[in-house]
């Protein structure tokens, strides 16, 4: 990973942990971009600005990951399709683990764990 990578990560991560969820768009192409990154991977510019999205998004992909109960139990894994275009890896509450379906409609939320910021999706 290279510094300038590194530093955008970091900042990305600096902006939850103050519980505040932001994604990137362009300046040279107008899309969006995820994960935070130095560079557009649509054209190659580097006018990536960190802007605040809807947060509403489409489950693309849900698995469930079998723990056990002292540990915290199974839990949701899904990549999301935020309305903005970008896809993204998550966890789904608020409903069983299991009862996420592709193509449920989610609504970003940012949580804390142990002192972080994370990024989290309730069903809409
Ligand atoms: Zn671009």
């Amino acid at each position: 990973m290279s510094e300038m990578q590194s530093g955008v990560q970091q900042a990305w991560q600096a902006r939850l942990d103050a519980g505040e969820f932001v994604i990137q768009r362009c300046g040279g192409c107008q899309q969006h971009v995820f994960y935070p990154r130095g560079l557009c991977p649509h054209c190659g510019a580097d006018q990536l600005a960190f802007v605040t999205p809807a947060g509403s998004g489409t489950v693309y992909a849900t698995t469930v990951v079998r723990r056990k109960a002292e540990l915290g139990g199974d839990y949701n894994v899904v990549l999301v399709d935020l309305d903005e275009g970008v896809r993204l890896m998550s966890r789904v509450e608020g409903v069983a683990p299991d009862a996420v379906a592709i193509g449920l409609r989610v609504q970003a939320r940012v949580a804390r764990e142990q002192d972080r910021g994370l990024l989290l999706f309730d069903p809409l």
